[in-house]
């Protein structure tokens, strides 16, 4: 093992938890996008560090994630924590307990770091207020997703260089997004320009309010986009049907050459995954090796997951020093 080489940069943010975007200012996102950035050499010649040595970071899921929790998994361990992964399916959940007799039971346990996913919108903010360690929301419901909104950003700094000036279009399913939530909030306080491309029924009313123009038509709001970002239709938290078919969802919704067209000639494709192909993205563009970012975002996701693990104990670790 060898030692973790500290942040070249100042580290801005000081909160105790990581429990969404909103009210989060630029410097803050500034530095912990830089820190993410730092972390990318060490991901990928593979250095393990010993900076979180003898720390225990819980993953508790109460929803299914493949990537989120691999790679904060991934994170901790990489930063030789020790971690341990609890699942929804196999917790007390089923057999009645609530959530926060499930959130006292952990906090007994000493976690110096909990990652929490919740289907329910504020489950990870109230959880947070009843344990000890810094919690890390990884997805609340249609809230906050505030880490994939982190790697989103690294991303596309390191494609466009910047985040400001950017012209962003985050299209599909808006209104049972967290990840469009916690983009919108981060995009737009670091100066990039936001666009939401639905069809009315999944737009959340007056979302004009957060700083973005709405538009139903796709080839309308992807006109001279840098970057076009793709959501996943959130048919676990439907009540009722928003779309008429998935297959007349794709003709006006999904991403496909020709509606490509209308962004800028270079325009980067992203969406977070699990991609449902031949629905919001057609399987050609999202495997165009030159122009979608798709995998470079699961990459940047690790080294996101630990800047957020090493900002978070930070405090930890200078009481342990002192
Ligand atoms: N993985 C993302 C999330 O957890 C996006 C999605 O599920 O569509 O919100």
């Amino acid at each position: 093992m060898s030692p973790t080489p500290s942040s070249p940069a100042p580290l801005l943010y000081r909160h105790r938890h990581l429990l969404g975007i909103e009210g989060l200012t630029r410097p803050e996102i500034g530095s912990l996008l830089d820190l993410s950035e730092s972390y990318i050499e060490p991901i990928r010649s593979k250095t393990k560090s010993a900076l979180l040595v003898g720390r225990t970071v819980i993953n508790l899921f109460f929803e299914n994630s493949t990537r989120t929790r691999t790679s904060f998994e991934l994170a901790a361990k990489r930063l030789g924590a020790d971690v341990i992964n609890m699942q929804v399916q196999a917790s007390s959940i089923k057999k009645g307990e609530t959530l926060l007799d499930t959130a006292m039971t952990l906090n007994a346990m000493h976690p110096d770091v909990l990652v929490v996913r919740h289907p329910d919108s504020g489950a990870v903010n109230l959880l947070s207020q009843k344990v000890d360690g810094a919690v890390i929301n990884a997805g609340d419901g249609s809230h906050e997703h505030p880490t994939q909104a982190l790697l989103d950003a690294v991303t596309i700094r390191r494609r466009r260089g910047r985040l400001e000036g950017q012209l962003v279009a985050i299209c599909g399913d808006v209104l049972h997004s967290r990840v469009a939530r916690s983009n919108i909030h981060l995009l737009t306080t670091m100066g990039a320009r936001v666009r939401v491309i639905a069809p009315p029924t999944l737009l959340p009313a007056a979302i004009e309010r957060l700083g973005v123009e709405a538009f139903t038509d796709m080839r309308k709001g992807l006109k001279d986009c840098d970057i076009v970002m793709m959501l996943r239709l959130q048919s676990e938290r439907m009540h009722g049907s928003h779309v008429p078919s998935t297959r007349e969802y794709f003709h006006f919704f999904g991403l496909d050459y020709g509606k490509l067209d209308a962004a800028k000639p270079d325009a980067l494709i992203m969406h977070p995954g699990p991609m449902n192909r031949g629905v919001e993205i057609d399987s050609e563009v999202a495997d165009d090796i030159d122009r979608s970012a798709i995998r470079e975002q699961v990459e940047m996701g690790v080294a996101v997951r630990m800047a957020c693990l090493d900002v978070l104990t930070r405090p930890l670790r200078s009481n342990a020093e002192a």
